[in-house]
């Protein structure tokens, strides 16, 4: 390497891109830190489970971008748009190329309605909403809800937050319950997945929880087509037939609804999707453990952009930056990668009601790994619900997330 310092270039100032850079920063490392993003807004998204149930408000999970830039690391604001890693530069709309020593990949993911016939449609009108694209849709819907048919659905596709259709399924339980609805609705939480959850402790605890609420729980169905107007979703059984009493369900389910809330389907955005860097999936190809590109070794990829069998969440990059940066300052200095090895940690904050949650903490093999800390706040079964729990999610969580984990600092 030449006397020049090494660039190092982040594509997206999410969660991702900006922990990367405030911990390579704070930990002085002697770089040279771009990024690229061009929105201006960055969003802490967990909190949008809370502001759909009506009990946080949505200013709060934004801050400007440029507040966050760590200092000393250069910003441009430019749109990437593909990827030349044999020259080791990426293009971008309208700046040209930049080139980089070493690449860290985190721009997230994209929502892709068109994957369900008439999503598009009807997604954000009427009572068809989504905590994902706009929270505030799905609270103004919760609080016009007069009785009827409350459906909470999930696509085939990855997403992030895999428990957030749930949460808000549970939410809205408890607020028609408060209202003195429940005998007026029917609450149907209906995936295309297997189980209610993988990590078995937190399952036993979420099918008691969908007793309390009288949820309707069926597994294997994927919703594809939605009439908005007519208020009208239609599931396909995908079980393959096994010779069970399961065999005779519909191959093809239509239902009225009054509410529907659903994660639209997802993908890596369309420059990853299509670029040599994608897997065959159209998620950034990267090593499990190292998160070091599986061709190009000198890129890197982390959060929800990145081909990593766990749950795409903000808890998951807290466990993914220190193992690329580790990496990275070891290839600059060794030529060789650091020891540390992400193991598929990931955690899913289940809100279960208003002032209850479940804490979901587990790895690639789905074993359940509470954080050791949690019996500082007297938490000692996190798989149970708990008061405690809630009271981190709505104030500890935001707090920590804004003033340690943006800011580079260990938490
Ligand atoms: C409803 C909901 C609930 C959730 N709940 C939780 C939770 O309880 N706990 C938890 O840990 N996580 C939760 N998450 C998930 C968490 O928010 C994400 O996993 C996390 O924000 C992903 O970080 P990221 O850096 O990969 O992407 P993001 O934070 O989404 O950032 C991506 C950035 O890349 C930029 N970008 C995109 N395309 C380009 C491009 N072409 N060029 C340059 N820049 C680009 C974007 O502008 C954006 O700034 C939740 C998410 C949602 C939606």
């Amino acid at each position: 390497m030449s006397d020049k310092l090494p660039r190092i270039l982040i594509i997206g100032a999410g969660t991702g891109g900006i922990m990367v850079a405030s911990r390579l920063k704070t930990i002085r490392a002697n770089v040279d830190i771009t990024i690229v993003d061009p929105a201006d807004t960055h969003w802490y998204q967990p909190a949008w489970t809370l502001v759909g149930a009506g009990t946080y408000d949505m200013k709060k999970t934004s801050k400007p971008i440029a507040d966050l830039i760590p200092k000393g690391v250069k910003w441009v604001k430019d749109e990437v748009t593909g990827f030349k890693p044999d020259e080791n530069k990426i293009t971008m709309k309208t700046s040209g190329d930049l080139e980089y020593d070493y690449l860290v990949v985190s721009p997230g993911l994209v929502m892709d309605t068109s994957l369900i016939e008439g999503l598009t449609e009807a997604l954000g009108h009427g009572v068809v909403c989504s905590n994902y694209t706009d929270p505030e849709h799905t609270w103004e819907v919760l609080r016009n809800f007069k009785g009827g048919n409350a459906i909470f659905t999930q696509p085939t596709t990855p997403i992030k937050c895999g428990g957030a259709p749930q949460k808000i399924a549970y939410l809205a339980a408890d607020y028609i319950r408060k209202k003195g609805l429940a005998d007026k609705t029917n609450l149907s939480f209906i995936t295309p997945g297997t189980v209610i959850f993988g990590v078995p402790q937190v399952a036993e605890t979420l099918h008691k929880v969908l007793d309390r609420y009288k949820m309707d729980f069926k597994t294997y169905y994927a919703p594809v087509k939605i009439d908005g107007p007519n208020r009208k979703i239609t599931f396909k059984n995908i079980k393959p037939k096994d010779g069970g009493s399961e065999d005779n369900r519909p191959d093809e389910w239509t239902m009225d609804f009054d509410l529907l809330h659903l994660a639209p389907p997802q993908t890596a955005p369309k420059f990853v999707k299509e670029s040599v860097l994608a897997n065959e999936t159209g998620w950034l190809d990267v090593d499990i453990n190292s998160l070091q590109h599986t061709k190009y070794k000198n890129i890197f990829g982390l959060g929800d952009v990145a081909a990593v069998p766990t749950a795409k969440t903000g808890a998951a990059i807290r466990k993914q930056m220190p193992v690329v940066i580790d990496n990275i300052l070891n290839l600059i200095k060794n030529n060789a990668l650091g020891n540390m090895s992400y193991q598929g940690y990931s955690s899913c904050p289940l809100v279960t009601g208003y002032g209850k949650m479940v804490l979901a903490e587990f790895n690639y093999k789905n074993e359940f790994t509470p954080d050791p800390m949690l019996k500082y706040m007297l938490v000692f079964d996190s798989y149970k619900e708990h008061w405690r729990l809630w009271m981190l999610k709505k104030y500890g969580l935001p707090y920590l997330y804004w003033n340690k984990m943006m800011k580079g600092k260990d938490v």
